[in-house]
């Protein structure tokens, strides 16, 4: 059961801030509303079948700070692989399986996409979340699969745009068509 009342940001050290700042981010996943105001930091946190208690967390400059602090895609990378190989999954010979992984997220995703076009409208914020959450799954997978491979994400991406930025061609109902294939 929560306990918790408003509170001020002078009541937390910097190590509670931080920590807070975890579970927040965390809670903002399962919580079935949040608002991020300039000043305060509100959500509800959905109990079940217990009772809704809404958490107030008033901010201050320092906290706004971490919670806007974002790690870079290569940062992020190196993250996941560090996880990975702690995990022990880094080796060519899981690469099979691991793509196979990929492609269950993909459809984990698709999932996720298919309810949020066809949910109540009320519902689209929440759904988005589970999206995002599925998508970070593909991410995940994707950044292991080519590191088993031996093949650096971001200089395929750096490839992919390099091809894709000189290609000439027109949009046909929503999907590009190079120009060879019009
Ligand atoms: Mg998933």
């Amino acid at each position: 059961m929560f306990h918790f009342d408003d509170y001020n940001i002078e009541d937390f050290d910097d190590y509670a801030i931080e920590e807070l700042t975890k579970i927040v981010k965390k809670l903002k996943h399962i919580a079935r509303e949040y608002q991020f105001g300039s000043e305060e930091f509100s959500f509800f946190v959905d109990l079940g079948d217990r009772i809704e208690k809404p958490i107030r967390i008033r901010k201050d400059n320092k906290m706004i700070e971490e919670m806007n602090k974002e790690m870079n895609f290569e940062e992020l990378k190196t993250k996941v692989e560090e996880w990975a190989k702690d995990k022990d999954l880094l080796h060519e010979e899981n690469a099979e399986k691991q793509f196979m992984k990929f492609i269950e997220e993909v459809f984990e995703f698709k999932s996720e996409m298919d309810v949020y076009f066809d949910g109540a409208e009320t519902l689209k914020s929440l759904n988005k979340e589970y999206m995002e959450d599925e998508m970070g799954d593909i991410f995940v997978t994707l950044i292991v699969l080519c590191n088993q491979l031996g093949i650096d994400c971001v200089e395929c991406l750096e490839m992919a745009y390099e091809k894709i930025s000189k290609r000439k061609g027109k949009t046909v109902n929503g999907l590009f068509i190079k120009e060879e294939d019009l």
